[in-house]
């Protein structure tokens, strides 16, 4: 079991590190594929060993090999981040085929927070793409998936119109593929972690006075964060939820 885990937290670092590319590519509109990896600052083609997740930029002490312009914190920690995760989910729903939900669901999480924070939209590739994969993925279609992402739809889609554009409609269609993936209750398990950890990062920057009310804060990786824990641990969330306040 530890061998498989292991190599499904090398998978994940090997995705981490492809999504480093996609989330810069995808917002632009250019080729996720062609060309190969190249350096933003020189265009200098990237090696195989400019490439090893996490060790590359260790090695190379966080700069480009050929110009030396450094590498942003945020590649080698979305690559841990995806190993980590891959590695918790293999835990989590063992080697069963909805653990290949659970992984492209995250994967799809992971790259939504990592481009809401850089750009403040998250492509509808993303989001529309994510929920039509979503449907097929296994166990399939199931009205408990349907469900889920419905009523994360109209939740949002309420709230925004409540707040008059304090959620983006990218953050709505996000809701959406996430309900989709993770089905009900689940779902809402997801939504409800998001706005407790918005809600607790918006006071903290508010009283350290990092932004003023009117501010504009991502609110995708919130959806992605609580998506992340309501798809690991959502079950014992619930449970300890359900045994503490209603027995
Ligand atoms: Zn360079």
């Amino acid at each position: 079991m530890l061998l498989q885990l292991s190599l499904l937290f090398v998978l994940g670092l090997l995705v981490g590190s492809f999504l480093n590319v996609v989330a810069y590519r995808l917002p632009k509109g250019e080729s996720l594929v062609f060309p190969g990896s190249n350096c933003r600052d020189c265009s200098h083609a990237l090696g195989p060993l400019d490439l090893i997740p996490v060790l590359s930029f260790l090695l190379l002490y966080g700069r480009c090999r050929y110009c030396r312009a450094p590498i942003p914190w945020r590649y080698p920690i979305t690559e841990i981040v995806t190993g980590v995760y891959f590695f918790l989910a293999g835990l989590t729903w063992g080697f069963k085929p909805i653990l290949v939900r659970q992984l492209v669901c995250g994967t799809i999480l992971i790259l939504a927070a990592q481009v809401d924070l850089a750009t403040l939209t998250i492509p509808d590739p993303l989001t529309l793409g994510g929920s039509v994969l979503a449907l097929f993925l296994p166990p399939g279609p199931h009205w408990v998936y349907l469900l889920g992402g419905v009523t994360n739809f109209l939740l949002l889609s309420c709230l925004t119109w409540a707040s008059h554009g304090g959620i983006g409609q990218g953050d709505i269609k996000l809701s959406l593929a996430l309900g989709l993936f993770l089905g009900w209750p689940f779902s809402l398990v997801a939504l409800i972690l998001a706005f407790f950890f918005g809600a607790s990062v918006g006071i903290v920057l508010l009283l350290a006075r990092l932004k003023r009310r009117n501010d504009v804060v991502a609110f995708g990786p919130f959806l992605a964060l609580g998506g992340i824990i309501a798809g690991l641990w959502g079950r014992d969330l619930l449970e300890l939820y359900l045994t503490t306040f209603w027995r």
